[in-house]
């Protein structure tokens, strides 16, 4: 067995999608204790960001449903400054094409190659937000044939409509993602 057949996959833990960001989560920044700690006990991790260009098609001013936030190179795209960047392996661009949403880490990039290389193929999911990216790259995941698990406690939801967390949650588990605490 491959020393890294399990691989922690952080979604979207950036200065933009946590209190004080350009699209903040509610709570978005207590997802980050917990993900040190999960961290800390997986032989391989990789953290995904988005990252658009400017004129965004998921931006207002494009017509999209957000504010401009991570926008490449910006402040507010970095990985929040309290990630524990030693433990990060791999750090995985998304959402960089104008015109695809990219909420998947899956989406057009190196993810999928990235995490067979290593062996992977059981992929640990935490990070932001538990209803768009987390969700989409864990429903990836599971159609990429990876054992999937969702760390519940170490995710929060936008909810531009109210329940979209539950129904990610369930979404999830229809596909067989695993749902821990
Ligand atoms: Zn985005």
């Amino acid at each position: 067995m491959s020393a890294a057949a399990e691989a922690l996959v952080i979604v979207d833990v950036q200065s933009d999608f946590c209190p004080g960001g350009a699209l903040a989560v509610a709570g978005g920044d207590e997802v980050i204790a917990p993900i040190n700690e999960l961290a800390c006990g997986f032989p391989f991790v990789v953290a995904t960001r988005d990252w658009h260009p400017p004129d965004h098609d998921s931006f207002a001013a494009q017509g999209g449903p957000w504010p401009a936030h991570c926008v490449r190179g910006s402040a507010g795209a970095q990985l929040h400054p309290l990630l524990d960047a030693n433990v990060i392996d791999v750090v995985v661009d998304k959402g960089t094409e104008r015109g695809r949403e990219g909420y998947s880490g899956f989406e057009r990039t190196e993810l999928e190659r990235i995490l067979r290389a290593a062996g992977v193929r059981r992929v640990h999911v935490a990070g932001l937000a538990l209803d768009y990216c987390v969700k989409e790259t864990a429903l990836d995941a599971r159609r990429a044939g990876f054992d999937v698990v969702l760390h519940r406690g170490a995710t929060r939801a936008v909810e531009r409509v109210p329940g979209d967390g539950e129904r990610a949650l369930a979404a999830l588990e229809a596909a067989g993602v695993e749902i821990a605490a």
